[in-house]
């Protein structure tokens, strides 16, 4: 069998190992990809934050996602029987970027890659990874290319990218269930020739279909748009008809889409993803820690998931270049605390949203433009901004705006009927 070494090697090349992979090679220690697909290929999540650009500028992708023009997103637009909110990145309470990209992923992730090959990283696609022996915290890996040659491969170090293929956390046992419930999500990329300015191509559109049920629209410079409806598995039960049939009986319910997609030329078949909330024991271990989705992946509807994988790697990637400088790492003070901070902020508005205390704030008749700015810099994906009080008090807050909210609307509803 083949042998090699490398100082670490990165399981994944999504957004979260090349991120990492970039951070060690500019370092000047050797890194490896092993990527289990061929590039480029299918994966959701196409609507980014701005708080992911600090990641990519880190790692020096900057440019060559700028130079392939996809379309730029500058705010998140929530519908509601017709009623809009409008959350623009430019008027948030955290100082940072203000605007970032909406990707076809197939694209976006190859580029990355691509970047990160340009730079001296070696990606072996096609290359999966079956089994790990840790020996303290050496490792030895042993990979499966397509065509059933294996390798070993010795790293001091492992960055686990893997994404939904959970790669550490599998191998030892270290999955755990999530505290969200399962839900499922049927989307399709659509042509999209009746677009308008007025459809807002420059920001993500969600739409609450019904309580627990909502939809994300999102135009991509190509003229194509990626729609998707989200919700608990049952909601979908009463479509009927194979993938397709089931799509656009979902788009003619929608008011605000029937028209807009009325017999438009579906570029896949819809597709289907459900339960994907997962998370694991811990983030680290003696050699290795996980990145991105391998930790914990909650909802589509923030948007979170791109982010948290690139920020997440760019911490990651930092402190093992320490530990391999022979420094001290706290991996849980330093690593796990900080993202768990992040991702239990998210959390929050994510059961907030679908306990319908969020619409409460998003559609009230006229909103705090301070508190607005503050839950702004949530949907930006400012969320290790201690300094905003609904970062720092994400489990309270939002339920005492609503409530204030309420009480508000009650009393003026009082007040006309005198
Ligand atoms: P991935 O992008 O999944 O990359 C992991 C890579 O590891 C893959 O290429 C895989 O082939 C490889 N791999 C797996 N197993 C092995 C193995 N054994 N050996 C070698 N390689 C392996 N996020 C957003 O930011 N915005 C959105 O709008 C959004 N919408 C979403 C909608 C839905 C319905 C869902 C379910 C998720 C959505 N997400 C969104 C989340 C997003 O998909 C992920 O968070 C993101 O892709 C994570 O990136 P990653 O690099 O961690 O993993």
């Amino acid at each position: 069998m083949k042998k090699s070494n490398v100082d670490v090697l990165v399981i994944g090349a999504g957004p979260a190992g090349t991120v990492a992979a970039s951070i060690v090679n500019k370092a000047g220690y050797s890194v490896r990809i092993v990527e289990k697909l061929q590039f480029p290929r299918f994966v959701i999540g196409e609507s980014l934050l701005p708080r992911c650009m600090e990641a990519l500028d880190e790692a020096g992708f900057l440019d060559a996602v700028k130079a392939a023009n996809f379309q730029e997103k500058y705010g998140a637009l929530f519908v509601k029987n017709g009623v809009k909110c409008d959350y623009s990145f430019a008027d948030r309470f955290t100082e940072g970027w203000t605007w970032t990209w909406q990707v076809p992923r197939a694209e976006f992730d190859k580029i990355l890659a691509d970047t990160v090959v340009s730079m001296g990283v070696p990606v072996s696609y096609e290359t999966t990874v079956t089994g790990i022996v840790f020996n303290g915290s050496d490792s030895v890996t042993t990979v499966e290319q397509a065509n059933g040659d294996k390798e070993e491969i010795e790293a001091k170090f492992i960055i686990d990218g893997s994404g939904y293929g959970r790669v550490i956390p599998s191998l030892f046992n270290m999955d755990r269930p999530s505290n969200l419930p399962p839900r499922k999500a049927v989307f399709a990329h659509t042509q999209d020739v009746k677009r308008s300015m007025a459809d807002e191509p420059n920001r993500i559109t969600i739409i609450v279909h019904e309580p627990g049920v909502w939809i994300w629209v999102i135009p991509f410079s190509t003229g194509i748009t990626s729609v998707g409806f989200v919700g608990d598995p049952a909601f979908f039960e009463k479509y009927a008809g194979n993938m397709e049939e089931q799509f656009r009986g979902l788009v003619a319910s929608q008011p605000h889409l029937a028209e807009r997609f009325k017999d438009t030329v579906l570029v896949f078949e819809p597709r289907v993803l459900q339960s994907w909330s997962k998370t694991t024991d811990k983030f680290y271990g003696d050699g290795f820690v996980l990145t991105g989705n391998v930790t914990e992946f909650l909802d589509p509807v923030f948007s979170s998931g791109v982010t948290l994988a690139t920020v997440s790697s760019q911490k990651a990637a930092r402190l093992v270049l320490k530990k391999l400088k022979g420094e001290d790492v706290d991996w849980e003070a330093e690593y796990t605390q900080p993202m768990m901070q992040g991702v239990n902020t998210f959390r929050s508005y994510v059961m907030r949203w679908y306990d319908g205390t969020l619409d409460t704030i998003f559609f009230a008749d006229d909103q705090d433009a301070e508190i607005k700015r503050r839950i702004c810099s949530v949907l930006a994906g400012y969320v290790w901004d201690t300094e905003n009080h609904y970062v720092k008090n994400h489990d309270t807050a939002l339920f005492k705006l609503a409530a204030t909210i309420k009480t508000r609307d009650k009393f003026r509803a009082l007040n006309k009927e005198a």
